[in-house]
């Protein structure tokens, strides 16, 4: 029987190497090192370039040796070697060794790889005692010729072992695999499905492949390996999710949600309808509901939810929504309560005239409580209290506080609004705070592409809004460069003063928040804002909200009432700000990103943000759904001062390009790092993440869950299955496999 993929590397290969890959490379057992793969592979006969050696990297080189000079130190004893290498294209890169007899076998017209960090000396890019092997064909003890064939691969390495010593190291192990080794982690069945190699063959083919399609064989079946037990341990976790006990809530007539759909001023729209029922029926069962929300900016993903509470309500239990900001728990809390109109259990002197009750008083009435972080302390207890004792119907706040603080008489429903990343972890901190698991349902706050939500949210059933509401209003977005087009950033404000002449109101964005006072007091304003922008080529910087809004209101929006909102402001205030704004007594509202997402006043017709060359994609697609959410056109300008041609005014001109949130969302996805996209929580994943793109290799993540559900479905301890178990308990360090043993 040949050698198992968890036997430590010591027996494969010895004491002595097994502990150079360990320290080097962090390399334990015969599959950490089979799973070692090349990071590229050279063609034999082609060299490197070398001109494109980057001092201060480790590399490995294939160099044909043209001169070979000896000469005497003068400061130290001894001899010094110096070799010069050439590439195809002739340059030059001279290598020197301070231990000339190591050397010795370096001859002119020699090929050979050369291992080592790339230094440099007077300017010039140099190798120092760097480890090597010949390459001719004729050498006797040729590591690299009785290893590759056509393809040499080359491996990560460290400084003391170059790629041709892993190599060497692959094959002592490779010579004594099994043809079908007996822990491959991809059941028989599967492989045989899916058109794979075998584990063996996989190898065979990564670390010696013959020729390019070989290698392209090779990975797709490590992909799967990477690819299957991700999904198996998702849908190990639908199945334990679903074998939950939760208190069904079922629909019951003629309660608060009929009331309310009764008064709605508009019609649902087609999804909104069918996700609406998707969710009555999984609040219906006996198990708690996983679901993810997913639709794009302003396709009524708050509606759907706050339709899911009241059936809660309605059938005897509270609901609660987290928000990520409190700006948005506040707008979520005012907006709802308005939409409740008399139904909903609150004073209502928080209301103006123009806000009273939109429909016929029902009998029924719902308490809605308001929990966020910065609340006297008075409100809080008589909110927590509510909650506590169950007089709260409905609680909205911050996921910060009512994580840390709040207790529930019957939470029956969790509600997770706008969340970008929310893992793993902290829904199941939210499930703990019921009796009997909640029900749970997750909204993100921009699309997510499949093979992401796959992923990140593998273990949540999947809905999609694809339509927006009708009578949503087209959004017009423009990039304005700033340097190159002065008139058009002086037009910036007349636009606006266009659009506040016409009754409606505009945000401005900044990236940063300022000091109040910084060292803009007293300067002189001109008419147009033009010293919003800075000389070509000169650093400064982010604008800021305190400095920006000061000067739009002393120069080009000079009359029109224009407000602050950002991160640093009381609480209160931001608050009195929001509102003073949905209320029209504000017409232009100079913000941070605290307006990102959510917030919801159909009166704004304009969005300027301002250096949107420091927001991200998917960012810049949130706030610009700020706009064009009444009956008017909206318009959304980027203004910008980085270089035409420049990726970051690509990007720019990209979202320019699209309104589709989905779109974005890959491209926002293609430009950060996959790390980023796996998000904290995923680690586990992210680390054993070699072959497997989240982002690109869609296909093969979908094809993995399909056969891991019906896998996982007939047989969840994987009992059948030995070698993947192994694998997924691997993959899942102790303190991940405990949570997700824990529910
Ligand atoms: P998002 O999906 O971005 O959270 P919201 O739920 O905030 O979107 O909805 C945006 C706006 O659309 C809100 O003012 C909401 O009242 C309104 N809205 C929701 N559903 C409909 C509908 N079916 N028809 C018209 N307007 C709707
Ligand atoms: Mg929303």
């Amino acid at each position: 029987m040949g050698i198992r993929l968890d036997e430590p590397l010591h027996k494969a290969v010895g004491d002595r190497t097994a502990k150079v890959l360990r320290t080097g490379l962090s390399l334990d057992t015969v599959g950490d090192l089979l799973r070692h793969y090349p990071r590229k592979y050279v063609k034999r006969g082609q060299l490197t370039e070398l001109a494109e050696l980057e001092p201060g990297t480790e590399a490995t080189i294939v160099a044909q040796v043209t001169k070979v000079s000896r000469r005497s130190m003068a400061a130290r004893r001894g001899q010094m070697l110096t070799v010069e290498v050439r590439d195809s294209a002739d340059t030059a890169v001279e290598i020197t060794f301070f231990n000339p007899k190591a050397a010795n076998a370096l001859k002119p017209g020699m090929l050979g790889m050369f291992a080592g960090k790339v230094g440099e000396y007077h300017g010039k890019i140099q190798l120092t005692n760097p480890d090597f092997a010949k390459l001719d064909a004729d050498a006797e003890d040729n590591d690299v010729d009785n290893w590759a064939g056509e393809l040499i691969p080359l491996y990560p390495s460290t400084g003391g072992l170059p790629s041709w010593k892993i190599a060497r190291c692959v094959r002592m192990v490779m010579d004594q695999l099994d043809a079908d080794i007996e822990d491959d982690p991809l059941p028989r069945p599967v492989r045989a499905r899916q058109g794979l190699l075998t584990l063996t063959e996989a190898f065979r083919r990564i670390h010696r492949p013959d020729d390019w399609p070989e290698i392209a064989t090779a990975r797709k079946r490590l992909k799967w390996d990477e690819a299957l037990p991700m999904q198996v341990v998702l849908a190990q976790r639908r199945e334990a999710l679903k074998a939950l006990p939760a208190v069904p809530r079922r629909r019951v007539e003629g309660g608060l949600l009929d009331a309310f759909d009764a008064a709605l001023p508009f019609i649902l729209t087609g999804g909104q309808r069918q996700v609406g029922a998707e969710i009555e029926q999984d609040l219906a069962s006996e198990h708690p509901m996983h679901r993810l929300l997913q639709g794009d900016v302003g396709s009524g993903k708050t509606m759907v939810a706050l339709r899911a509470m009241l059936a809660v309500v309605d059938a005897g239990g509270q609901a609660v929504m987290l928000a990520p900001t409190e700006v948005l728990a506040q707008q979520h809390h005012r907006s709802i309560v308005q939409m409740l109109g008399a139904a909903a259990d609150v004073p209502l002197d928080l209301f103006s005239e123009a806000e009273a009750p939109a429909f016929d008083p029902s009998r029924k009435r719902v308490k809605v409580a308001l929990l966020t972080g910065s609340q006297n302390a008075k409100d809080r207890r008589v909110n927590l209290l509510d909650a506590a004792s169950g007089a709260a119907g409905i609680v909205i706040g911050t996921h910060a506080v009512i994580q840390d603080h709040v207790q529930f008489a019957d939470l029956g429903l969790v509600v997770i609004d706008e969340q970008h990343r929310f893992g793993v972890e902290q829904r199941d901190a939210l499930r703990a705070k019921g009796e009997d698991p909640p029900h749970v349902l997750v909204m993100t706050a921009t699309p997510i592409p499949r093979t992401v939500a796959m992923t990140v949210f593998g273990d949540l059933e999947t809905s999609i809004l694809s339509e927006l509401p009708a009578g949503r209003s087209p959004i017009a977005t423009h990039v304005v460069a700033a340097h190159e087009h002065p008139s058009h950033f002086t037009r910036v404000w007349e636009r606006i003063r266009e659009e506040v002449a016409a009754g409606h109101q505009a945000y401005v964005v900044c990236p940063r928040i300022g000091e109040a006072g910084e060292g803009n007091a007293g300067q002189e304003t001109s008419d147009d804002g033009s010293e919003l922008v800075s000389d070509p080529g000169q650093a400064r910087p982010p604008l800021a909200v305190v400095e920006v809004a000061a000067k739009l209101a002393e120069g080009p929006l000079k009359g029109l009432r224009v407000g602050m909102l950002h991160g640093r402001m009381a609480p209160d205030d931001k608050d009195a700000v929001m509102r003073a704004y949905a209320a029209h007594e504000l017409d232009v509202l100079v913000a941070t990103t605290v307006i990102e997402v959510g917030v919801n006043v159909p009166n704004s017709t304009v969005i300027v943000v301002m250096d949107a060359d420091r927001f991200g994609v998917s960012q810049l697609h949130q706030l610009r759904g700020r706009v064009g959410r009444g009956k008017w056109a909206g318009l959304c300008l980027l203004v910008t001062e980085s270089p035409d041609g420049s990726p970051a005014r690509e990007r720019l001109a990209a979202v320019a390009s699209t309104l589709d949130g989905f779109e974005l969302s890959k491209l926002d996805l293609a430009i950060r790092k996959e790390g980023d996209v796996l998000g904290a929580t995923q680690s586990g994943y992210r680390s054993s993440l070699r072959m497997l793109s989240v982002i690109d290799d869609e296909d093969v993540i979908r094809a993995a869950r399909d056969e891991a559900t019906p896998l996982v479905e007939a047989d969840p301890e994987l009992t059948a299955y030995p070698a993947l178990a192994r694998t997924i308990a691997v993959l899942l360090d102790p303190e991940r496999a405990e949570y997700l043993g824990k529910t």
